[in-house]
């Protein structure tokens, strides 16, 4: 039984392969998934266990069509599996009839691999902004219930200005509706700036994290905490052993891939433990289901074409 005075937020994973991206961008193919996928998820499926705590896996369909047994492992354990797409494509570069594509193959995919429908969805790079918005109703007539890919600010690879950084139940231009679930920013220097996963986990130290956390949770704004498998994984990543035999390389590129990757990457995981002690998690579906039944009137969501 979860202390009821104790913060609750909302704890996804965005469930992807460190080797499969970096041959995908750096090399133009689908290969397999290192075997470190088998050691960064079973270190995750024990921290959830160890800490009594139940997470949202946005599940990738290159990574899932290789390894449904993961798959499969994670929804025996209870967490949710929710949908990351299948290629890990910016969806901003696709029009409306290969995004559909994209998000009808990876939801067949997925729904396959567990048996049960999937609710959620989070866009690789969080590349929903005001010019594909149709992606939600896209989302909404596969039968999802909510979205979590929108950054409530403008950054230069994605965002939208001003976007409400609350919870809502929003009303679609196809007559449906979607729950969006915002990434989490905090005010910074009369600036907003993200706070709750990647690069700015890594900086801000821990007694930070719990300051900006607590306030948020006292102006009842929710913290999205979003996380990776590799994350969770201290041991040195050298991107070169990753690239296929035979694969050219840059050694300025490399040394610049292997610095983005591994620059503080350890300090994630105590502090992730420590998170999970403090406060109680809920999965997005969860979060979801709750805002739907409290929304009497949906917010209407303007869809640029
Ligand atoms: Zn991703």
């Amino acid at each position: 039984m979860k202390n009821s005075r104790i913060p609750t937020f909302t704890l996804s994973i965005d469930w992807e392969d460190f080797g499969q991206l970096l041959c995908r961008d750096h090399c133009s193919l689908v290969t397999r998934p290192l075997k470190t996928i088998d050691r960064q998820t079973n270190i995750i499926l024990d921290t959830l266990s160890q800490t009594n705590q139940k997470a949202t896996f946005f599940i990738l369909g290159m990574l899932a069509q290789y390894r449904p047994d993961l798959v499969k492992k994670i929804a025996s354990q209870g967490h949710e599996i929710a949908m990351h797409g299948q290629h890990h494509i910016n969806m901003r570069s696709l029009n409306k009839a290969d995004a559909y594509r994209d998000l009808s193959d990876s939801y067949k995919l997925i729904t396959d691999i567990i048996g049960a429908p999937v609710y959620g969805y989070r866009a690789p790079y969080f590349s929903i902004d005001e010019s594909n918005l149709y992606v939600l109703e896209i989302l909404s007539e596969l039968g999802l219930i909510y979205d979590s890919s929108i950054f409530p600010i403008k950054l230069k690879r994605y965002g939208i200005a001003n976007f409400d950084t609350n919870d809502q139940l929003y009303h679609l231009p196809n007559g449906r509706s979607l729950v969006e679930l915002p990434l989490t920013v905090i005010d910074w220097n009369r600036k907003k700036i993200p706070v709750a996963g990647g690069g700015y986990m890594r900086l801000f130290p821990k007694f930070y994290l719990d300051r900006v956390f607590r306030e948020l949770n006292d102006r009842q704004q929710n913290v999205m905490l979003y996380l990776h498998p590799y994350e969770f994984d201290t041991r040195h990543i050298n991107c070169r052993e990753n690239y296929p035999a035979g694969t050219s390389y840059s050694k300025t590129k490399t040394f610049l891939t292997n610095m983005r990757w591994n620059l503080f990457r350890s300090s994630i995981r105590p502090k992730i433990n420590a998170l999970l002690q403090s406060y109680n998690f809920i999965t997005c579906l969860k979060k979801a289901e709750h805002v739907k039944t409290r929304t009497h009137s949906p917010t209407v969501l303007g869809c640029p074409q």
